[in-house]
């Protein structure tokens, strides 16, 4: 039998619903059961990939090609395991669904209504990633907080689960409790309206994880447990961290994975040592910092800057960097100031290496390029991830190769050395405006060339990799390139794709079309990632 914890948010978005379910999903599979985790977004794009990052954060690609949210990422590496498509649902892909199925009459004749067809179809995905994935356990994460109109119907789903299983279902609340600084007081009473909140929808939390900055004391936890009809016992304190991955370790410690065991009438199969602890270790015991630069544009909001958006990176950043016994800080400098402020890329000098990562569009374009001839004459560790390593290849075209106004045909249609153009087959795609789930997404093959750095990091000649990319390099421009003294280290084998540039005389300088960020794990770094921050710590 599969059982399924159903965890939602109260209060507030952005808490860690997602670490958190992370860190149950990773601890149950620690005490020797097979868990998987579902994320549900209750709104109405099909998939993540057509907002803009700081809509909605970094969009995470699988491994099957699915553009989700960034929650996947955090499955897979607390998890150590890939998460498939099956295991992401949007209220505009269940909506798709039904429609289509009515459209091709396989509602023999019925009228087709919002409840109890949409949530059905909600179930009937839950239960499909349940079975794909052999599942003693499914954490379902449904996005947002409860209250908000668009959650109803997978609340609802989670219901009618519970009807038909009472036994196999429970629900993890994480709210927030505010210590206002006017106050210095940690306050229950959001809390409290979002139990209610929840009850009127039919549910009662089994469990609630109390986020806040600080831990729950005695007095608050009684309080909560009386007014949110909840054994104090089963309120678990979650204080601030500083590395998320420290989470599954407070959790542990308040006992909450025999607490959720208990609650279906289960037992540990295995001790609660976990390997988090091991990795925290290693993270206090390092001590030299390596200072790494990220070069791109999806951080503003206003006055607040945001991480979100290229999360993946700054994880894998992290990973590479303990690995080596090293601290990374990481600075986001904004593309657009390289365009504004000619002296600005000379800042540059201070990092032990760069990144620029994945983008779309013209804005800040040349601002990056800047910043990657900065970092190529100036010899500092340069690492350009998608659009990182497109920009690069003009980069080099125009200044090294003497392709004058070399360009990405995503950028000027016209340039005279089209060195980054569309792939054949999404001209289509783009003529017909068909654009959601439409580019080259997922894993494909990549074939390294010997004597290269691509070879050393990976030990292996043939690899495989994410992608999510429409363009890439012009194949019938690359003699030049080559000729000049670009190395194409990776190239897909079968379609014979650039998947990897890099420079020789240079003390790391590699550029790659896929995604390596989303493949890295804490505890099994990148191979790139790593190969990157040794070259950075030599530098330093
Ligand atoms: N905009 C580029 C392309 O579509 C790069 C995409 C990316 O960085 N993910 O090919």
């Amino acid at each position: 039998m599969t059982r399924y914890i159903f965890v939602v948010g109260g209060v507030m978005s952005g808490i860690g619903k997602g670490i958190a379910t992370a860190s149950i999903a990773s601890l149950l599979e620690n005490r020797g059961y097979n868990v998987t985790a579902v994320k549900i977004d209750p709104y109405i794009n099909v998939d993540a990939g057509t907002m803009n990052p700081i809509e909605h954060g970094e969009v995470f690609v699988t491994e099957d090609g699915l553009e989700s949210d960034q929650d996947l990422g955090n499955y897979e590496r607390f998890l150590n395991k890939n998460i498939y498509r099956t295991n992401y649902m949007t209220t505009g892909l269940v909506y798709k669904t039904v429609i289509e199925a009515e459209r091709a009459l396989k509602y023999d004749g019925k009228c087709v209504e919002v409840v109890p067809h949409i949530p059905e179809e909600v179930i009937r995905r839950i239960k499909l990633a349940a079975k794909k994935s052999k599942a003693d356990f499914v954490l379902v994460e449904i996005g947002g907080t409860v209250g908000e109109y668009q959650n109803i119907l997978y609340l609802e789903a989670a219901r009618m689960m519970k009807i038909e299983n009472p036994n196999a279902v429970i629900f993890v609340l994480v709210s927030y409790l505010p210590v206002p600084g006017n106050l210095g007081e940690m306050k229950t009473k959001p809390t409290q309206y979002a139990v209610r909140t929840l009850n009127s929808a039919g549910l009662q939390p089994d469990i609630i994880i109390a986020r806040s900055s600080a831990s729950l004391d005695e007095p608050r936890k009684k309080k909560l447990s009386i007014f949110c009809n909840i054994p104090a016992e089963n309120i678990v304190s979650a204080p601030d961290v500083k590395s998320i991955y420290e989470v599954p370790i407070n959790f542990e410690r308040e006992q909450l994975t025999l607490r959720i065991l208990k609650k279906f009438g289960l037992q540990a199969k295995r001790n609660g040592h976990t390997p988090w602890s091991k990795l925290i270790q290693k993270i206090a015991r390092a001590k030299k910092e390596v200072k790494i630069g990220i070069v791109g544009k999806y951080f503003d909001t206003g006055k607040f800057t945001l991480s979100d958006s290229y999360i993946s990176v700054i994880e894998a950043i992290k990973h590479a960097s303990w690995a080596e016994g090293a601290i990374p800080k990481i600075d986001w400098l904004n593309a657009k100031d390289f365009e504004t402020k000619p002296n600005a890329v000379k800042s540059l000098s201070g990092y032990d290496g760069i990144i620029v990562p994945g983008g779309f569009g013209s804005r800040g374009v040349e601002g990056k390029i800047k910043a990657i001839k900065y970092a190529r004459e100036h010899k500092i560790p340069y690492f350009g991830l998608c659009y990182g390593m497109q920009l690069a290849t003009v980069e080099f075209a125009r200044d090294v190769a003497g392709m004058k106004n070399a360009n990405s045909t995503e950028i000027n249609p016209k340039t005279p050395y089209p060195i980054i153009d569309i792939l054949p087959e999404q001209i289509k795609n783009l003529s017909e405006k068909n654009l959601g789930g439409s580019m080259r997404l997922g894993a494909y093959k990549c074939r390294l060339v010997k004597n290269t750095i691509a070879l050393k990091a990976y030990g292996k000649p043939l690899i495989s990799e994410r992608h999510r990319h429409r363009y890439e390099v012009n194949n019938k421009l690359r003699d030049k390139l080559e000729k000049s003294g670009l190395i194409f280290s990776g190239l897909n084998p079968e379609k014979n794709l650039v998947e990897i540039i890099e420079l020789k005389n240079h003390p790391f300088f590699v550029g790659v079309q896929f995604h390596p960020e989303l493949k890295s794990r804490p505890f099994d770094p990148h191979p790139l990632f790593l190969e990157f921050i040794k070259a950075a710590l030599r530098k330093k």
